[in-house]
Parts: structure tokens; sequence; C-alpha cells
């Protein structure tokens, strides 16, 4: 089956626009992934987790037959050729590339190795404004609702900062 997929992407190490192009060009090699849109890119202050660079962070909507544990596997391998060392990385840290599954179709996961909709999405600048972005696509988990309310009361708190408009890839 194809479903519509949102995929967030960070990085704040290295070259951080350069993995962010590879991460998600990574995902669209795959004859089972395609991209249906892309939001700008952000500059956002670390969240939680000890001192570090600030994050380059981008949404992508894509529409996949690939299913959850499937496209989390992609996303492992193209973490891991990024050179993302999970071993020594503390939790929250500095990582050169992380993507997350925000929403793949109209599942609702909730296990150890993938929890859809993203648990923390609501909570995150980061996320919520370049998901406006992108724009809203029926067929998700994503509740839009809770999405828009929650972005209005955050609005600015995060430090969250376009740097690039949504032609980037
Ligand atoms: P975070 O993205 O919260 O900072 P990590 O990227 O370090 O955390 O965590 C990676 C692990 O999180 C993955 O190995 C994966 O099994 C698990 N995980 C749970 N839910 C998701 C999701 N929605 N998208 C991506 N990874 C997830
Ligand atoms: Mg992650």
């Amino acid at each position: 089956m194809r479903v519509p997929a949102y995929v967030g992407l960070g990085s704040n190490a290295g070259d951080r626009r350069a993995f962010l192009a590879f991460g998600l060009n990574a995902l669209l090699n795959s004859r089972r992934v395609d991209l249906l849109g892309l939001s700008g890119i952000y500059e956002t202050l670390p969240v939680g987790g000890p001192k570090q660079e600030s994050y380059l962070n981008a949404v992508a909507l894509l529409s996949t037959t690939l299913d959850t544990r499937e496209l989390l596997e992609l996303i492992a391998k193209a973490e891991d050729k990024a050179g993302r060392r999970r071993d020594a990385e503390e939790r929250w840290g500095p990582r050169p590339l992380d993507i997350d599954i925000l929403a793949h179709g109209d599942e609702v996961i909730s296990t150890p190795e993938l929890t859809v909709p993203h648990p923390r999405m609501y909570e995150r600048e980061f996320v919520l404004v370049p998901l406006f972005d992108v724009g809203l696509v029926a067929g998700t988990s994503i509740d839009f609702d809770r999405a828009e309310a929650a972005l209005r009361k955050l609005r600015g708190a995060q430090g969250v900062v376009l740097v690039e408009p949504p032609d980037w890839l």
C-alpha cells in the first residue's frame, strides 16, 4: 500500500546542510519512496541534552510503499552512512544526521523501536514550523488541530529561524 509519510531531518555536526541533503536523497534513492513536499531549512537552538551547536532542521512529505519497519531500516542505514555513532552518542547530543518518522499513513504504533506519530513532535517548534511549511495532507495520524494549537502557543519561543526556502534540495 502507498501511504503519505512525514519525516523530520536534523543535523548539528559537520556540514549540516550537506547532511540534510544526503539523508533525504538516501531515502529518495529507494524506488519505493517519492517526494511530495519539502519545507525550508530552519536553524534552531538545541532542545535538551548537553550544550551543543545549533541544528538545521527540515520536514519532508513522502509517498511510500515501505512499511514503518522498512522505512526505519532505511533511515538507520542513512544515519550510519552519514557517520553517526550510536554507541558513542549521548542522548539528544550532537549528531551529523537524525531522521525521525513523524507519521506513516494513519498508523498509531507505540513500541520501543518505533512510536508514531512521533511523541515529542507537538512540543517542538523545529518540527511544527517546517511541518506547516510542507502543508497538511489527509490520511496521516497527525492531529493537525493539536499541531496548530501547539504552534500558536509556542510561537517564537524556541528560536527557529528560516535560513533557506523550500527549493534547497
Ligand atoms: P531522537 O530522534 O528522539 O533524538 P534517536 O534518534 O537517538 O532519538 O533514537 C533513535 C531510535 O529511536 C531509533 O533506533 C528508533 O528505533 C527509535 N524511534 C522510536 N520512534 C521513532 C520514530 N518515530 N522515528 C524514528 N526513530 C524512532
Ligand atoms: Mg531520531
